[in-house]
């Protein structure tokens, strides 16, 4: 926990404008992908259970477009309030400044 939240914007859904993860929620999980403890707006995302990867975390995508987002990992260890990880790739998002 080193980087300190960037606090004023939301992350959308780059191909829609929808409210998905709030920046305040972001922290540094080094994994070198940002990292959400919890999206701000649960019904913006779909957890699509995913076996063929190899970790077989959920896949997280977005509810309104269907586009790929990352996966969710839970237990762990962050402490974070949820003990989750979702692991997003940053071109699927665009932060949106307050
Ligand atoms: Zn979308």
């Amino acid at each position: 926990m080193s980087t300190p939240h960037q606090d004023g914007g939301v992350y959308s859904c780059r191909a829609l404008r929808g409210r998905t993860l709030q920046s305040g929620e972001k922290f540094e999980s080094h994994c070198g992908w940002p990292s959400f403890f919890d999206p701000k707006d649960t019904d913006a995302v779909e957890l699509i259970e995913d076996r063929n990867t190899a970790w077989s975390a959920p896949e997280v995508r977005c509810a309104r477009c269907g586009s790929h987002w990352g996966h969710v990992f839970e237990g762990e260890g962050y402490p974070t309030p949820t003990d989750q990880r979702y692991c997003i790739n940053s071109i699927s998002l665009r932060l949106v400044e307050k």
